[in-house]
Parts: structure tokens; C-alpha cells; sequence
């Protein structure tokens, strides 16, 4: 095949990607895409890159590896309240497999659609598999959530349910296991570390609410640090309050616990709500959100444990190096 025809073939496989937002004045197809920007809003811009071996499986199903690629970066612009626009794509394929385009593109395709975000440019290279995606979100800028606001007294929150995806990794690497999950809880498992949820809905109703906030793709201890140092500020959480899914809950408390506070790849919201917001936050987001803790100005993270004892976090196991 012809790098032309190999292109051509690439580009059927996305072109089911390219909704029609009114907004794009030019999509694929020429050298840059152009966009309209509303005059109220700045544009929330974020990239991430998975790479074979390192965020994924060799053998992942090419459709969850869609949903999964699109999914983290939809995921922090849920983490700042914008509104997902538009994305562009750079693939590195180590061959032209049509079965595999075809999966994977219906994944992007399938959550692009759900959030009305447009793919409007992309690159392909060939080389080791590896996928970025860049993308564009919308959000007026005083309105974004950012990660230092939190503020003394503050109460800490998170969406959904922890520890799941880092249950699944550990199945996979078979470093783990627990004779309690039939082979239903471990699909359960590794749906949720496959196919994560993008937050958007709540990222977006928590603009005016929320003090500030991070999504969970590194563990809440690592995130949630993130919050604190850029507020200056330490926490305090309570264990026993931590969102631990049906799935979960039958394995060791424990255990359960540490993966909740570690593990990452949830791609949950963790975030702070200020006293005068308490009433309309437990009203409003009762049975989506979980309150885990307050903020308090102690540096640090401290947990609560059953006789009102605090125990102090060692922080240097904090969550996930990427360069470890
Ligand atoms: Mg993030």
C-alpha cells in the first residue's frame, strides 16, 4: 500500500468522527482547522498520550482503547467545569490493521458523539502504538475550577466509587487475587479501568459550587495533593467515609481502602465546597457525590481512624510516578 492509500484508509475510519458543530468554520482537510470561540469563553486545553505497554495492554480491545484515549482528556476538562468542543488526534500505528481501526474508531466515535466534542484535525506516524489526544473545552474564565481555590474549612468531596480501576490493574498483572469476585465482579472491574466515565455533567454543575478541583487519574492521595499544595493547605480525611463500589466492598476493608487512596485510572472528581454551598451541594448531588473529609491548615493529609485517632500519611507513597 501507498502512504497515499494508507492515508486515505485512515481517513475513512474517522470520518464518522466529524459531527457538524456550528462552531467549526473549517474541520479536517486543510492545514489547520479553524474554530470559533464564543466571545465569553477562553478555550481549556488539555493532552494526554497512552502508549502501548506503558497505559495499556498490548491486547486491549481497539474500541475500549477509543473510549479509553478520549476519555481521560474529556476527564480533565470535567476537573475545571468546560464544556468539551473539539479534539484532535496524532496515532502512531506500527501497521495499517483495518479490524483494529475499525474498533477504535468507533470507541472515539461512540463517546465523541455522546459529549458533542468534534475531531478536527490529526497526524499519523508509523511507529509503536501510541495515541494523544488533544482536547478543546469551553468555559467562561472566571468561572473555571481550578486547583487553588480550596480554602480552610472547606469540605472535600469525590464523584462514584474508588479503587476500582487499581482493583482490575492488579487482577490483570495477576498480583492479586480474591477467591469473594465471581467472574461478573471482575468484568465489572475492568470495565471500570477500560471504560472510564468522563465526569462532565457534574464539572459542569459544580461551577459556582465547587472551590476547586482535580480528576483522580493518579490515586486521591496523589491528586488530592495536588489541590493542597496549590492551596497551601493540608486535609483530613475519614476513612470510613470512602466510596467503595458493591464490587469492592467484598474484598478486605483493608485492602479496599489502600486502593482507594492509591490506585489510579479512576477518573472520579475529587473536589472542595466552601460552608455557604454545603446545603445545596448535599441537596443537589445526594447519592453521586461522597463527602471523604475537610480541609484544614495542618500541611499534610491525616486520616480519621475508627477511635477519632489521626494518623499521619506517609506521602512518599502517595499515588502513582510516572518516572519511578
Ligand atoms: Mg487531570
Amino acid at each position: 500500500m501507498t502512504i497515499n492509500s494508507e492515508f486515505s484508509l485512515i481517513q475513512h475510519y474517522f470520518e464518522q468522527l466529524t459531527l457538524s458543530r456550528e462552531d467549526v468554520i473549517l474541520g479536517i482537510g486543510d492545514d489547520c482547522a479553524l474554530l470559533q470561540c464564543p466571545a465569553d469563553h477562553v478555550l481549556a486545553v488539555s493532552v494526554d498520550t497512552l502508549v502501548e505497554g506503558i497505559h495499556f495492554f498490548a491486547d486491549v480491545d481497539p474500541q475500549t482503547l477509543g473510549h479509553k484515549s478520549l476519555a481521560v482528556s474529556l476527564s480533565d476538562l470535567a476537573a475545571m467545569g468546560a464544556k468539551p468542543a473539539w479534539f484532535t488526534l496524532a496515532l502512531t500505528l506500527p501497521e495499517i490493521n483495518e479490524t483494529w481501526l475499525q474498533g477504535f474508531s468507533q470507541g472515539l466515535a461512540l463517546l465523541a458523539k455522546q459529549h458533542n466534542i468534534q475531531l478536527v484535525g490529526g497526524d499519523t506516524t508509523r511507529g509503536p502504538l501510541t495515541v494523544s489526544i488533544q482536547v478543546h473545552g469551553l468555559v467562561k474564565p472566571e468561572q473555571a475550577i481550578k486547583r487553588n481555590g480550596a480554602k480552610l474549612g472547606d469540605m472535600i468531596y469525590v464523584t462514584g466509587t474508588l479503587g476500582d480501576a487499581g482493583a482490575a490493574l492488579q487482577l490483570k498483572l495477576n498480583q492479586w487475587h480474591d477467591e469473594n469476585l465471581t467472574p461478573e465482579d471482575q468484568d465489572y472491574l475492568q470495565q471500570r479501568l477500560e471504560q472510564p466515565t468522563p465526569r462532565l455533567q457534574t464539572g459542569e454543575d459544580l461551577i459556582g459550587i465547587a472551590s476547586s478541583a482535580i480528576d483522580i487519574s493518579d490515586g486521591l492521595l496523589a491528586d488530592l495533593g495536588h489541590i493542597l499544595n496549590k492551596s497551601q493547605l493540608g486535609a483530613r480525611l475519614d476513612l470510613s467515609k470512602l466510596p467503595i463500589s458493591p464490587v469492592l466492598s467484598k474484598i478486605s476493608r483493608d485492602m479496599a481502602e489502600n486502593l482507594a487512596l492509591e490506585s489510579g485510572d479512576d477518573y472520579e472528581l475529587c473536589f472542595t465546597v466552601p460552608p455557604q454551598h454545603f446545603a445545596e451541594m448535599e441537596q443537589r448531588f445526594s447519592g453521586m457525590c461522597t463527602r471523604i473529609g475537610m480541609i484544614t491548615d495542618d500541611k499534610g493529609i491525616y486520616f480519621i481512624g475508627d477511635n477519632d485517632e489521626l494518623r499521619n500519611l506517609n506521602t512518599t507513597k502517595a499515588g502513582y510516578d510516572h518516572f519511578k
